[in-house]
C-alpha cells in the first residue's frame, strides 16, 4: 500500500488486530522511507443482489440519495442522513454476509427512518412496500400512532374524529 505521506509505493505492517465484532481488521503500517505510521482498516466487500440478479457493490451514497428524496421539505438534516446511512450499513454488515438482497436494504432503512421522521418514513414505505390503497396507509399510520408499547406520537388533531384510538388500531389490524 502507498504511503499517504510521501507516496512511496510500499509499507510494512507492524501490527494487525481484529475488531471486537470480528467484522474488520485494523493494520498499523509504517513507511520504510519516511518512517511515518498510519492505520488501514480491512473490511469485507458488501455486495447487493438486485432483483434482476445483477450484483453490485453496496453504496451508502445510494441509500442516502434514496432516503433524501423521501425527506424533501422535512426537518431532516444532512447529518441525519449521513448517520442513517451508517446505521443501515452497520445493520447489514452485522449479519456477517457478503451478499445481501436489495430488499434487505429497504427493510434496514425503515426503522431508523421512522425514528427520524414519520412523514418521510410513510413516503419511503409507500414506494418501497408498494402501497396501493388508502387502507395500506391507514394500517401503517395506525401502527405508527399505536406502537405496541407506548402512547401515540401524532398530534391530537390528526385523528380528531376518533375519540378513542385503540378501537381504530384493532379495526385496521
Ligand atoms: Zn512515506
Amino acid at each position: 500500500m502507498f504511503c499517504p505521506y510521501c507516496r512511496h509505493n510500499d509499507s510494512r505492517v507492524l501490527d494487525s488486530r481484529v475488531a471486537d465484532d470480528g467484522l474488520s481488521i485494523r493494520r498499523r503500517r509504517q513507511c520504510p522511507v519516511c518512517e511515518r505510521r498510519f492505520t488501514t482498516v480491512e473490511q469485507m466487500q458488501l455486495s447487493v443482489v438486485k432483483r434482476s440478479g445483477v450484483v453490485e457493490p453496496f453504496s451508502r451514497d445510494k441509500v442516502v440519495a434514496g432516503v433524501r428524496k423521501a425527506c424533501k421539505d422535512r426537518p431532516v438534516s444532512e447529518d441525519d442522513l449521513v448517520r442513517l446511512g451508517r446505521q443501515v450499513e452497520d445493520e447489514l454488515r452485522a449479519a456477517g454476509l457478503c451478499e445481501v438482497p436489495s430488499d434487505a436494504i429497504g427493510e434496514a432503512i425503515l426503522a431508523p427512518l421512522c425514528r427520524l421522521d414519520a412523514v418521510a418514513y410513510l413516503r419511503f414505505a409507500s414506494v418501497y412496500r408498494h402501497y396501493e390503497t388508502l387502507d395500506d396507509f391507514a394500517s401503517e399510520i395506525a401502527q405508527l400512532t399505536h406502537p405496541p408499547d407506548g402512547p401515540g406520537t401524532m398530534p391530537d388533531d390528526s385523528d380528531a374524529a376518533v375519540p378513542d384510538r385503540r378501537p381504530l388500531a384493532a379495526a385496521v389490524a
